[in-house]
């Protein structure tokens, strides 16, 4: 039993089994790469290899446009390089920029704290000089004494305004500072629940929002499904078209399977080239329509390479999908969702299996 009680499927390593066909497109995107750093003198490091890798795949058409016209205009450099591989490849880890964040925030605080005790220090001489002051207004005073002690009380005054205006610009931008922080953490906080290569919830993400479904299922007494999606045959279509078509694949279904679902659903991506939504306030029936509705959708959709207009063909995807029992944990009913889904696969693939299909003995697991 794996992690969370599901099965493991064999998994193979998708660097270990490269079609032939597939090893000679990535050698010429690794050569294309090569070429191209040489012709535009970029030093071939590893991130502007990568770049030009990307290039010369033609996955990502805005990057494509803005190295075209680089070349086009023989302006290539290594600050745009680096300015393209930050904007388009760099991985946005978020736990590095959850450490800046927080450094900049200390330095902040410091800078700040530091403002503060130099307008402390002021204000006690400030307040120093008041007090002699008034002592020497005590005793007798003269024209010549009363002159002397305005000009220094006017120029303590000014020292005070001055440190105390300081400590406000100090404030203000630290306030600004503060909210662009804000900013970035709100938008790291997002990231972290995403898969990057779908922008749907990934699987952290689904785990933690399964747990809760089921909880808020137990306490309104409402049903809740679980699907599994697994699209068919994608170690082929990746053979066949090469991987970065098959990350694209991987988006299409995603977004397919966003379209299909509700607002409260969450849909996620489970792992390689497996999905799942939870569908709360779904019965059986209902999410088997739903699931039907994924189905036909993904397979209603003939792709096409854009940039070479080839045809891909189509792909399908089997679907098996549980509804929650009064003893299931997420555990226990991902494991028959899974179930459903083997079973769907044994039954020919492109197809929904909803568990009540297999107790009834329709279809039996392998
Ligand atoms: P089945 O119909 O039984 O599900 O067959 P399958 O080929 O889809 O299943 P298998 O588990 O043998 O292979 C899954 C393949 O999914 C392997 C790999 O080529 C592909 N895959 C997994 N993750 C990714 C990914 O992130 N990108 C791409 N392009 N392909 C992936
Ligand atoms: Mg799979
Ligand atoms: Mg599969």
């Amino acid at each position: 039993m794996a992690k969370n009680g599901r099965r493991q499927r064999p998994r193979k390593s998708v660097g270990t089994l490269l079609s032939d066909q597939e090893f000679k497109r990535a050698l010429g995107y690794a050569n294309a790469a090569i070429e191209l750093l040489k012709r535009s003198g970029i030093a071939p490091y590893p991130q502007f290899y990568e770049l030009f890798y990307t290039y010369a795949t033609g996955v990502n058409p805005s990057l494509n446009q803005r190295i075209n016209a680089l070349l086009r205009d023989g302006t290539a450099t290594l600050d745009i390089a680096e300015t393209l591989y930050n904007e388009f490849l760099r991985s946005h880890d978020a736990s590095a920029r959850i450490s800046s964040v927080s450094e900049r925030m200390s330095a902040r605080i410091g800078a700040v704290h530091a403002a503060i005790n130099s307008v402390m220090s002021t204000a006690e001489g400030y307040s120093g000089s008041l007090r002699t002051a008034s002592s020497d207004l005590g005793g007798d005073v003269s024209a010549e004494l009363l002159r002397d002690l305005v000009a220094r009380l006017l120029e303590e005054t000014m020292r005070m305004q001055q440190a105390n205006g300081e400590l406000e610009d100090k404030l203000t931008a630290s306030q600004e500072d503060m909210a662009e922080l804000q900013r970035d953490l709100d938008e790291v906080r997002r990231e972290s629940m995403l898969d990057p290569l779908t922008k749907i919830f990934n699987r952290k993400y689904f785990d933690e929002g399964l747990i809760g479904a089921i909880e808020d299922a137990r306490e309104f007494e409402t049903p809740l499904c679980l699907l599994l999606v697994d699209i068919d045959h994608f170690k082929r279509f990746n053979d066949t078209w090469g991987h970065q078509t098959g990350d694209q694949v991987l988006r299409l279904v995603a977004m397919t399977l966003k379209s299909n679902v509700k607002g409260r659903d969450i849909v996620a991506r489970y792992g390689g080239e497996e999905f799942a939504a939870i569908l709360p306030r779904t019965d059986l029936a209902g999410a088997v329509t739903v699931a039907e509705n994924i189905r036909k959708a993904v397979q209603a959709k003939e792709l096409l390479k854009r940039s070479t207009n080839e045809t891909l063909g189509r792909i399908t995807a089997s679907l098996g999908v549980a509804l929650l029992l009064p003893e299931d944990n997420a555990a226990s009913l991902i494991e028959r969702a899974d179930r459903c889904l083997y079973a769907a696969k044994n039954a020919g693939r492109n197809r929904v299996i909803g568990e009540d299909q297999i107790k009834s003995g329709d279809i039996v697991a392998a």
